[in-house]
């Protein structure tokens, strides 16, 4: 997935290089690598395996250096090592990429026979000398780049410097995101807006087919064959507070706490004036006799909760699928089929390729994004936008919680227009979706109950979650979440389904988060907690305030306040999360960064 930074201006490139890189880890932290320009007007390059702070540690940051590439790497081909770290330099070409140049092995096997030889293991060595070589026959950068996108497969973004050039930078994209941002006397390209904030929040989005040409005080951007293109300049919204921890221990603690405000933002501007804003401020479904949702990970997670919703109340069959199943698979969807992908970064590489392929059957592609202008927002035919703000830890929270506010919504649009439900119940839900704010707050306020749950598992080496309809579809991510961050092994069951086999994992002690927040599955689900509870198991019961839980068959119990099932998953989800941090925290794991993994999935 990598994060790539590139500076050129009045300033001191290592810095700024150095500053945004930092803010760019989330999209891996395999190893980290800086190409600059030296005092002596000679371009150095310094790499290191592991953090950027292995790299920050060899650099002097004395000295005035006006441009340079960086990357932090999320390896896809080598491992993560000294020699495949980039930036990679052959000849005359020095570039930092994210993605993967599918047919690297063709084109090594081209540039070996002309005389090229290779010391990393990665498909980045090959792009580079296969610009190398292009540029020595043709002479001009520009032609290069038209050249090498047609010789190359694949999705990448490079930052390029040439040593015959150093007032310039280039930057070209396909299929992974890539900004120019431009300053006073300086100007960058960055993975993302936020990288850079702290500096501009001026910025021009390149499209696939183009490529840009950066000095301190010019950008020009070129299409496909090499002739000058228009461009917009953009102002990013955010502001670089979003980007910092304000006091938490952890982004992913911070953006648990921020969620109350991120629904608020997400929900209230399309139900302001009621019903009639419901109706008005969201897109026609109706045309729409069945809906595909495609996402993956915890965006997979909430599509399965958008099919309970959508299904029970709205009347409207949904088939979810894994982004990388979905786009291999045979698909029954045709222009009555609207199909929804569901992304944080809207750069994922698998529900991008989905979206395509949806679009060739003549589908109808809705975006649920949070990154503003993001490949998948700019390519789906409507966007309904989650306002989580940057989320940084690479575990999402904030967003995966304003995703299911969309799908909800969605529902409850659908329900009310096709008269499934009536208006008296629909108000119901917006007032529910109004309070949803403070009782998540109430709910956020229990952390030090919930620390004390967590105290007493955090060393198992297993912990199962079960639950029954929407409660199965959040314990998903509740475990989703607490293998993230803190590597413990975690299963998920629907509560029927244990006896049926997994049931013989439980021993002595093994802790089992059981959701119970749905009334009428609740007899059915402390049935098969007794289950468990039988065989030793150490049972946490989720649940919430209107349930019956007089028994003995659990050990802990936490108590969330009963809303309507529209808005239910969005309070449940909060003690699962926190658990999944408070957990992750005592073990010591690096919560926000953990291992192998990264943010934004730009690759298959
Ligand atoms: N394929 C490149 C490498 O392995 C870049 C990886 C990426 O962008 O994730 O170094």
């Amino acid at each position: 997935m990598c994060g790539i930074i590139g500076y050129v201006g009045k300033n001191n490139a290592l810095n700024v290089i150095i500053d945004g890189l930092e803010r760019l880890e989330y999209r891996g932290y395999d190893s980290a690598g800086i190409a600059y320009l030296n005092s002596d007007g000679l371009l150095d390059i310094k790499k290191e395996k592991g953090k950027i702070k292995n790299l920050k540690e060899t650099l002097d940051f004395d000295i005035k250096s006006s441009l340079g590439i960086g990357h932090t790497r999320w390896a896809t081909h080598g491992e993560p090592n000294f020699v495949n770290s980039h930036p990679h330099k052959v000849g005359k070409i020095t570039i930092v990429h994210n993605g993967i140049i599918e047919n690297y092995m063709e084109l090594k096997q081209e540039l070996l026979k002309s005389g090229y030889s290779f010391k990393s293991n990665t498909d980045t060595e090959v792009a580079c000398a296969l610009l190398d070589k292009i540029y020595n026959e043709t002479n001009s950068i520009e032609h290069t780049i038209s050249i090498f996108r047609k010789k190359a497969r694949g999705a990448y973004a490079l930052g390029i410097i040439v040593d015959d050039d150093y007032n310039h930078l280039y930057a070209v994209k396909k299929d992974s995101p890539l900004i120019i941002a431009l300053g006073d006397k300086e100007n960058y390209i960055a993975s993302d807006v936020p990288a850079i904030l702290k500096y501009t929040n001026k910025y021009i989005t390149i499209e696939d087919d183009e490529f840009a040409k950066i000095s301190s005080d010019k950008v020009l951007v070129y299409d496909n064959n090499a002739d000058l293109k228009k461009f917009e300049v953009k102002t990013f919204a955010g502001n670089s507070n979003d980007v910092m921890k304000n006091g938490y221990d952890h982004y992913m603690l911070k953006e648990i706490y921020e969620q109350p405000e991120v629904i608020k933002k997400t929900t209230l501007p399309i139900i302001e004036k009621d019903l009639d804003s419901l109706v008005n401020n969201m897109p026609d479904f109706s045309k729409y006799k069945k809906i595909d949702i495609v996402a993956c990970g915890s965006a997979y997670h909430a599509g399965l909760v958008g099919k309970n919703l959508i299904e029970e109340y709205a009347n409207v069959p949904v088939n979810v699928d894994i982004a990388s199943e979905y786009r291999y698979k045979k698909l029954f969807i045709d222009k009555d089929t609207l199909v929804i992908v569901v992304s944080q970064s809207g750069e994922t590489a698998d529900t991008l390729a989905a979206l395509n392929i949806a679009k060739t059957h003549g589908c109808d592609v809705m975006g649920i994004i949070n990154v503003v202008e993001s490949s998948i927002a700019r390519k789906s035919d409507i966007v309904m936008y989650t306002k989580a703000g940057a989320e940084i830890a690479v575990a999402t929270t904030k967003a995966y919680s304003c995703q299911i506010a969309l799908l909800s919504l969605i529902a409850l649009n659908i329900a009310y227009k096709n008269k499934e439900i009536d208006k008296s119940k629909a108000l119901e839900v917006l007032k529910s979706i109004r309070c949803l704010p403070t009782n998540m707050q109430s709910v956020l306020n229990e952390f030090d109950e919930y620390k004390k749950i967590a105290n007493k598992i955090y060393n198992n080496d297993k912990i199962f979650y079960i639950g029954r309809d929407i409660d199965y579809a959040l314990s998903m991510e509740g475990s989703l979440k607490l293998k993230e961050i803190s590597y413990i092994n975690s299963q998920c069951y629907a509560a029927g389904e244990l006896k049926h086999g997994t049931i013989s994992l439980i021993d002595e002690g093994t802790p089992v988060i059981a959701l119970v927040t749905n009334e009428k599955m609740a007899e059915k689900t402390i049935s098969n907690i007794k289950e468990v509870k039988a065989r030793g198991a150490y049972v946490i019961l989720v649940t919430t305030d209107n349930i019956n839980t007089d028994g003995d068959y659990y050990d802990e119990k936490i108590v969330v306040p009963c809303t309507n099932k529209f808005v239910q998953p969005i309070l449940t989800v909060i003690p699962l999360q926190m658990l999944s941090y408070e957990i992750a925290r005592l073990r010591g794991c690096d919560i926000d960064k953990p291992k192998n993994l990264a943010k934004s999935v730009t690759v298959e």
